[in-house]
C-alpha cells in the first residue's frame, strides 16, 4: 500500500509512505482507489488553516482537532475489493465486490441526533475523510461503512470524483434557487466550484425554455471619481432600470465570498 501524507503543516511537501496493506475489519469496505481529486481545501489543510479574511483570526486546523500525519483526499472513487465481516449484515444496498463507487467523505460521529437524522455533514464532531481521518490520496483505502459508497454504475471515475466536494456544494446552492430557474442566475467565481455549478445548471435547467449562459470576466472596478448630482431625466432612467431589474429578480450564488463580491451582488 502507498499513500501521500501531510506530516508537517506547511513546512514539508507531502511524504510518500508505505504502510502495511490495509484490510477491511468490522463494517469497513476496502477499495482500490481509481481517482482522487485535489481540492483547493487541500492546500489549506496542508497549510494547517484558513485565512478567514476581514481581519479575523486565522482558523487553525490543529485547534480544530486535525492531527498529523494525515492522508488528504476527500474526492475519491474506488473499486470495491472486500467487505469487512460485519459490513454486509448491516447494509441493505446493492454494492458488491468489483463495483466502482464514489466515497461520501463528510462523516460525523455517527452517534449524535444530527448524524442519526442522516445529516452527518452537519455533525459538531466531524470525522471527514481526508481531513480528520485518512482520505484518498493513496492506492488503497478503507471506508468505515458501505453506506458511504455510491455505486457509479459505469460513470467515469475521474469525472465523478469531484462530485463528492464541489458537486455537493454547488448542488446544494443550486437547490436553493431551483424554483427560480426561469429567472437570471448570477454565479460569482469561475474556479472549480463555479464551473461545476455551471455544468450542473446546464443539465438541470435544460428544460427551461429561456435557458442560456453568458460568461463575463470582470476585474475589480477602479474607484469612481466624484460626479455632480444626476439630472431629473437621468434619475428617471435609473429608476426605470431599477424597476426592470427588480422584475427580473436575479438569484446570486456567490462562490467567492469576499467583500467586493458582496457589494457587487447587492447592486446587481
Ligand atoms: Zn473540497
Ligand atoms: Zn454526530
Amino acid at each position: 500500500m502507498k499513500s501521500f501524507q501531510v506530516t508537517d503543516f506547511k513546512t514539508a511537501p507531502l511524504t510518500e509512505v508505505e504502510p502495511a496493506d490495509a484490510a477491511a475489519v468490522g463494517t469497513q469496505v476496502l477499495i482500490k482507489v481509481k481517482a482522487a481529486g485535489v481540492c483547493h481545501s487541500d492546500l489549506h489543510i496542508w497549510e494547517g488553516g484558513y485565512d478567514l479574511g476581514h481581519g479575523r483570526k486565522p482558523l487553525s486546523l490543529k485547534d480544530r482537532g486535525v492531527s498529523l500525519p494525515r492522508t488528504m483526499g476527500h474526492e475519491t472513487v474506488g473499486e470495491v475489493l472486500a467487505f469487512g465481516p460485519d459490513a454486509k449484515a448491516d447494509y441493505n444496498g446493492d454494492l458488491k465486490v468489483g463495483d466502482v463507487a464514489l466515497v461520501y467523505p463528510w462523516l460525523g460521529c455517527g452517534k449524535c441526533e444530527t448524524c442519526l437524522a442522516g445529516e452527518e455533514n452537519m455533525c459538531l464532531k466531524p470525522n471527514s475523510l481526508g481531513v480528520y481521518c485518512d482520505g484518498g490520496l493513496c492506492d488503497h483505502m478503507t471506508v468505515p461503512h458501505p453506506k458511504y459508497l455510491l455505486n457509479l454504475k459505469g460513470l467515469d471515475p475521474v469525472t465523478a470524483a469531484p462530485y463528492a466536494c464541489s458537486g455537493v456544494t454547488t448542488y446544494s446552492a443550486l437547490k436553493k434557487v431551483e424554483s427560480a430557474f426561469n429567472t437570471p442566475i448570477v454565479i460569482f467565481g469561475a474556479g472549480g466550484l463555479g464551473l461545476m455549478a455551471l455544468s450542473l445548471l446546464r443539465r438541470w435547467a435544460a428544460g427551461c425554455p429561456s435557458s442560456s449562459i453568458s460568461m463575463r470576466a470582470k476585474r475589480e472596478a477602479p474607484s469612481k471619481p466624484a460626479r455632480s448630482p444626476p439630472s431629473m431625466a437621468r434619475r428617471r432612467m435609473r429608476s426605470n432600470s431599477l424597476r426592470r431589474r427588480r422584475r427580473a429578480d436575479p438569484r446570486v450564488i456567490d462562490l467567492v465570498g469576499n467583500a467586493a463580491r458582496r457589494s457587487s451582488a447587492s447592486t446587481a
